[in-house]
């Protein structure tokens, strides 16, 4: 027992120091639309740059974090952060370039009474417009009782839509996508894993796709939004698109990166679509 608490509280001392001196950054994956790969949004994903241990992922310090409570001083940077980012983004190319940016929050942050207000001043002070912001909860998260109800509620009202993380993974039930207000489902990846495999025995390929293919039909009886989570081949985006997924993310489709790769990515996206919006602030659109 002792072990692993004392390298709990040390992963504490850790995390404290490293927000002290700035180790966080936030990379950004693209979520890319499935037919034709145009980029629509991003989600933001955070990363530990340690000066020891190198890189370090969230799997790695996120679940110390919240137990810890330091999720909430690191998640009020990638808000302020994602905000920021978004609206550059925003002004360097236009509305059309990217409609929206994501970014995790966990049960802590929404217990936190601060949290709404928070959100509300970062949104202001960053000029970036409340719909063009994505908070992704899991399912487990919003199953917290009346106080986390209340905030996705009052965030709900503020225009700024809600994604349910890792669909399929959680306690999902009906009911929870029905009280709960929504505006976009992600497909876990572990749905996507073997979607694509064709053996010659339909029975098998439907049974894959059993929770694929529910997930869209519920989302489209409940006029949700879907990305499918984690594609890792083109015949995945077959597969996908078949069933009737529009919207993707995964490394197949591209990798999470720098906001610096972000603006590539746009900066050629939009010179392969001259028609749309310019920088600079000026519409040479049709
Ligand atoms: P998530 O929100 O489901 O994020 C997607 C994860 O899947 C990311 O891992 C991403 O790099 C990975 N991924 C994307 N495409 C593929 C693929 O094709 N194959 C595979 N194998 N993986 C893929 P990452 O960045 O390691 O993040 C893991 C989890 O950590 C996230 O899962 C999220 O739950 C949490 N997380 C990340 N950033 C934050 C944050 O700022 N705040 C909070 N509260 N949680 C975060
Ligand atoms: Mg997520
Ligand atoms: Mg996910």
């Amino acid at each position: 027992m002792g072990e692993p608490v004392l390298a709990h509280m040390q992963l504490g001392a850790e995390l404290r120091r490293a927000l002290d001196n700035d180790e966080f950054r936030v990379v950004y994956q693209p979520i890319v639309r499935l037919d034709g790969n145009r980029v629509i949004g991003v989600e933001a994903l955070v990363r530990w740059h340690h000066p020891g241990r190198g890189l370090v992922g969230p799997g790695d310090f996120i679940p110390a974090a919240e137990r810890t409570g330091l999720i909430v001083p690191l998640g009020r940077f990638v808000l302020r952060e994602t905000c920021r980012q978004a609206a550059a983004w925003l002004d360097e190319f236009g509305p059309d370039a990217l409609k929206e940016a994501a970014l995790n929050v966990s049960a802590r942050q929404l217990h936190d009474p601060d949290f709404v207000s928070e959100v509300a001043k970062t949104l202001a002070d960053s000029g970036l417009p409340c719909e063009r912001l994505v908070l992704e909860v899991t399912e487990s998260a919003v199953l917290r009782g009346p106080q986390v109800s209340r905030a996705l509620h009052e965030l709900d009202r503020m225009g700024i839509r809600l994604a349910l993380d890792d669909f399929g993974t959680g306690e999902s039930s009906l009911s929870l996508l029905r009280a709960f207000p929504a505006a976009i489902v992600k497909l876990d990846k572990s749905f996507v894993d073997g979607i694509e495999i064709d053996d010659g025995q339909p029975a098998a390929a439907d049974a894959r796709q059993a929770v694929a293919r529910a997930v869209i039909q519920l989302a489209h009886a409940l006029g949700l939004d879907t990305v499918a989570e984690g594609i890792e081949s083109p015949e995945q985006v077959a597969a996908l698109r078949e069933l009737g997924y529009t919207l993707g993310q995964g490394f197949h489709l591209a990798e999470p990166m720098t906001a610096d790769g972000v603006s590539r990515l746009l900066a050629r996206q939009q010179s392969l679509q001259p028609g749309l919006v310019k920088h600079n602030g000026n519409a040479f659109g049709p």
